[in-house]
């Protein structure tokens, strides 16, 4: 490897020369701060070591119930897809369905191709075809999301504690371990120290030739581009609309396509059924004492007169102000991008960030309302079901999610930049 690469950053798409790092650093971006390359030692043995330890995990927590009700002597317990299964028997199959990918589809998908891509190179030979592995990697991270589900778990406790006594089971421990060890499978895992590993043509870098003295400052003003999945530059040809990546083979785009206008569909798509989402009950409650129906908010008011405050504040910032903040953040976002505003690049920049980080945390809501409706199913006693709000709140966290991905931040940049536009 050539001490001095050229790289684009991800998120203004300003070239710079990649300096060698040593020991555990970060190298970031000199203009807008974002991460461009994160060097870990010994990164191999510590991520093959915790994707394995995290699916042994994965395993023993899906084989054993979450959390057990005792309710005169029966204890009524559930796994994670046993709650699956009871949403999609009462009909909410799009919750299920986000339930499930959620928490058992992209997890499962992200830590297989994590193994698969490392074993082999722990072993000295090379994993096949790595390019359709990477992109398959690539596209399960965002969507796993069981930090949330183990939040979403314990918020249900709580609130199964004034109904029942509360059994928790063995993989709500499994679950939390699985939570720390895939956050350091994932920390772990160096994307860049791969492809130097697996070498050959994947390793596909452009000639140094190629790419000693770029023509501008940024990579598409200088006519290259950056691939979204594996984050090669490689030289854009001109007027080729379908050129993918020679490392991945991932679609190549100066900037990702219509990134404005499908933001804004995704943004006034959430926007639409952020109203049924708060004003339709998202639980149906029946029981000897008559039936209730809790919105959204009658749920945190509920979880805060009954003394659990720390939990009504945890649901509110998560199902209520995140979700929100989250369509006027990206608004504000795409408004200034598309008025080619010059002003709080940097901040605009940071905003995105704090965007596609936070928004995961809405799903909350649905996790605890999955295993609500799972455990409280006493024909004679109570019975919880999800109510139409749940399939619209699902929506909402999903569009959302959409929109921040759609939109591209080096477009806040490319204001800046005279000779495009
Ligand atoms: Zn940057
Ligand atoms: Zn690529």
């Amino acid at each position: 490897m050539t001490a001095e690469r050229l790289i684009a950053c991800h998120e203004c798409d300003l070239l710079q020369r990649e300096a060698p790092l040593t020991g555990e650093s970060v190298l970031r971006c000199c203009r807008c701060g974002a991460e461009l390359y994160r060097n870990h030692p010994d990164s191999l043995d510590r991520a093959l070591a915790f994707t394995v330890t995290a699916i042994v995990l994965f395993v023993i927590g899906n084989a054993f119930p979450i959390v057990g009700l005792s309710v005169n002597g029966d204890l009524v317990e559930t796994t994670l897809l046993g709650a699956v299964r009871v949403l999609y028997r009462d009909g909410m199959w799009p919750i299920a369905g986000l339930v499930f990918v959620t928490t058992f589809l992209m997890p499962l998908m992200q830590m297989s191709a994590m193994a698969y891509l490392l074993f082999p190179l722990w072993r000295r030979r090379l994993p096949y075809r790595p390019d359709i592995v990477f992109r398959v990697l690539h596209l399960a991270r965002p969507w796993g999301m069981t930090e949330v589900l183990i939040l979403g778990m314990l918020v249900a406790l709580v609130k199964l504690a004034h109904i029942a006594s509360v059994v928790p089971g063995v993989a709500l421990w499994t679950f939390g371990a699985l939570m720390l060890i895939l956050a350091a499978a994932s920390a772990a895992f160096d994307p860049h120290d791969l492809w130097q590993r697996i070498g050959g043509h994947y390793r596909a870098a452009p000639g140094p030739e190629e790419l000693a003295e770029p023509a501008a400052r940024t990579a598409m003003a200088s006519g290259l581009m950056t691939c979204h999945d594996c984050g090669l530059l490689t030289k854009a040809a001109p007027h080729v609309h379908d050129a993918s990546c020679p490392r991945c083979g991932a679609h190549l785009h100066e900037r990702k396509p219509a990134s404005i206008a499908r933001t804004w569909a995704f943004l006034i798509a959430a926007m639409v059924l952020y109203i049924p989402a708060n004003m339709l009950p998202v639980m149906n409650t029946s029981s000897l004492f008559g039936s209730a129906k809790d919105t959204i908010m009658s749920g945190v008011v509920y979880l805060w007169t009954s003394g659990s405050w720390p939990l009504a504040i945890i649901v509110f910032i998560a199902s209520i102000a995140v979700p929100m903040l989250k369509i006027i953040a990206i608004m504000f976002l795409v408004i200034s991008t598309q008025r080619r505003s010059l002003a709080m690049l940097q901040q605009r920049t940071r905003v995105y960030r704090v965007v596609e980080l936070v928004g995961r945390w809405s799903m909350l809501d649905i996790y605890v309302i999955t295993i609500l409706v799972a455990l409280v199913q006493f024909n004679a006693l109570a019975t919880i079901q999800a109510g139409p709000a749940a399939v619209a709140f699902g929506a909402v966290v999903v569009l959302t999610m959409f929109a921040a991905m759609s939109f591209d931040p080096r477009l806040i940049w490319d204001a800046t930049e005279h000779d495009h536009g």
